[in-house]
């Protein structure tokens, strides 16, 4: 049967963009689907102030084009959501890629012809659009939540999710503004707008561990170092487990002498990036004791740079170790609750009663604002697949099938949906890395299998069972590897204002970059061993 299209790509962010460069590359018949009004995904929506980078800048551009390293300059070790964004349309330029990207379609169902091996989707303005193929690069943190609390619709003055900050300039100057979450997001946004706002009150449920960024400007001599070096980062991050340049230092913690344990962690804290996280002692997110010895260095700096001490003890996780939830990377937050319009609110003392047409009432008193900003996360990862629905062999759902947590064959597939690829899907290695790094591999790889189906005529590709419940047994196993696996977050699936959702589900393959590689990498040499192809 004919369809519209060989491949439909559902998204043009990061993964979206190159995916389509790819398959374009293999003169491919395809064309994305976009629900924004321009590309670039988590870049185009994430507008808020203060969103940038906790990746460096460099490892986090491609890598497939010499020339786009060669002409692109980074103003920052760490850039700035505006330079993201205008780096991705500038790749959609440069590769002319926009004609082939739709733009305002959300795609609101998608259901598979059994018989035909083809899809049917629907978008939202009632059009139809068929494919051979369907790529989901729908992004991980892409379905934003909203705090379940009474009267969120009241609410008089302006109100809005980080996600959906607007693109027109929101003038916050003598203001008073409320926020409620402390994850990554709101640490970079509440440093930022400490000293532009009248009154800023923070709703801390549970604080995080979070560490300075130690930001900094690339200048011209810089630029010119990074892209002489650009084999050698690229190399580094493909050795370690998240693809950054920062991979764990090979000793363990207590067989290194107190002194230059403690000049190691002074030198991780003031480094920039996520080394303090990622490259400390190689047993620090793996063993309680390391962990409990470097999370009594990293409280003694929040006291430090906190005046009042009480706040401190509150800005102090008491219910987990540092790094066993994603490091906030922060520039002089700790700083802002030093100031006197900064106020900190722990709601575990003075619970939020509910939302009030004037603000937020607590049950210790109500606090008026002008401004409203729900930091409050993501329905990470299956959350972007829970907003289609996607219906399969027998019209099976699939959100009926992931009710309990995701099922997949190595990320990429899940048996009885035949011809859906998805790349950033959950329990897939890409989703645990430094984005861009993991998400080429992913791509080559589905591209590869592309190519592979084509040139032995199949029309149809889908896992087989034996092989999905291994590897989901598989990456459940992996959450045994380091203290991260237990820990209450978007990583275990975990989100209080989604039903179902309030409990560890297994998202994430937590093996490290290159073991997935490897695994990915043998699969295909056997003949892509695992999925029935017909
Ligand atoms: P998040 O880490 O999930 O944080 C959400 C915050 O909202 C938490 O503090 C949470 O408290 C709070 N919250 C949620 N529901 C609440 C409720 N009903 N009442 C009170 N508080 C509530 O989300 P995020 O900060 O948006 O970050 C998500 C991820 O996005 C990050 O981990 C990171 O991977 C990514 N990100 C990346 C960058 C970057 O690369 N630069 C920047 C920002 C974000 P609990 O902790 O108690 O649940």
């Amino acid at each position: 049967m004919s369809t519209d299209h060989e491949v439909i790509i559902i998204g043009a962010g990061v993964s979206g963009i190159y995916q389509l460069y790819r398959l374009l590359e293999m003169g491919i018949d395809v064309t994305v689907l976009e629900g924004g009004d321009a590309p670039g995904g988590t870049w185009y929506w994430n507008r808020y102030p203060g969103c940038r980078f906790d990746s460096e800048s460099y490892t986090y551009g491609y890598s497939f084009s010499k020339e786009l390293l060669e002409e692109w300059n980074w103003s920052e070790h760490f850039s700035g959501q505006p330079e993201t964004l205008r780096y991705l349309n500038h790749v959609v330029d440069k590769f002319d890629l926009s004609k082939h990207m739709q733009f305002g379609c959300k795609v609101k169902s998608a259901a598979f012809d059994d018989e035909a091996s083809t899809w049917t989707l629907t978008l939202e303005d009632g059009r139809t659009i068929s494919t051979r193929f369907l790529l989901t690069a729908i992004g991980m943190l892409s379905a934003p939540t909203m705090p379940t609390i009474e009267g969120v619709e009241d609410f008089k003055g302006e109100a809005f999710h980080t996600y959906f900050w607007p693109q027109e300039h929101v003038d916050l100057k003598g203001k008073k503004v409320g926020v409620i979450g402390t994850g990554a997001t709101a640490v970079q946004l509440i440093a930022e707008i400490a000293d532009k706002v009248d009154e800023l009150t923070i709703f801390q449920r549970r604080p995080n561990w979070c560490a300075p960024l130690n930001n900094s400007k690339i200048d011209e001599k810089e630029m010119a170092e990074i892209k002489s070096n650009y084999d050698e980062i690229f190399q580094k991050c493909h050795d370690t487990p998240g693809g950054f340049i920062h991979g764990p230092d090979r000793r363990k913690f207590n067989e290194v002498e107190e002194s230059e344990r403690l000049a190691f962690w002074e030198e991780l804290y003031d480094s920039p990036g996520f080394g303090v996280w990622l490259g400390n002692f190689r047993d620090v997110l793996v063993e309680e004791g390391a962990n409990a010895a470097f999370t009594d260095f990293i409280a003694d700096k929040i006291r430090l740079r906190v005046d009042d001490p009480a706040t401190a003890e509150k800005l102090i996780p008491k219910d987990h170790g540092f790094g066993t939830r994603r490091v906030p990377m922060e520039t002089k937050y700790y700083e802002a609750y030093n100031r006197d319009n900064v106020h900190l609110i722990d709601i575990n003392d003075t619970p939020i009663e509910r939302i009030t047409p004037k603000g937020i009432k607590t049950t210790e008193k109500e606090y008026d604002f002008d401004v409203i900003v729900y930091a409050t996360g993501f329905d990470a990862i299956t959350g972007a697949f829970d907003r289609i629905e996607f219906t399969g062999v027998g019209g099976r759902k699939l959100s009926d099938k992931w009710i309990d947590g995701p099922i997949t064959y190595l990320g990429l597939q899940t048996a009885g949906f035949p011809n859906l690829i998805t790349i950033a899907g959950p329990q897939g290695g890409s989703v645990a890395t430094n984005f861009p790094r993991g998400i080429e591999e992913a791509v080559d790889w589905a591209t590869e299998l592309l190519k592979y189906l084509r040139e032995h005529d199949y029309n149809r590709v889908e896992p087989k069972q034996d092989a999905e419940d291994e590897w989901t047994e598989h990456v459940k196993h992996t959450y045994t590897y380091s203290l991260l696996g237990n820990s209450k977050s978007w990583f275990t699936g975990y989100n209080s204002n989604v039903e179902g959702h309030n409990k560890i589900r297994y998202m994430i393959y937590n093996g490290g970059a290159p073991r997935y590689r490897q695994r990915l990498t043998e699969v295909a040499a056997n003949g892509y061993s695992g999925f029935d192809v017909r």
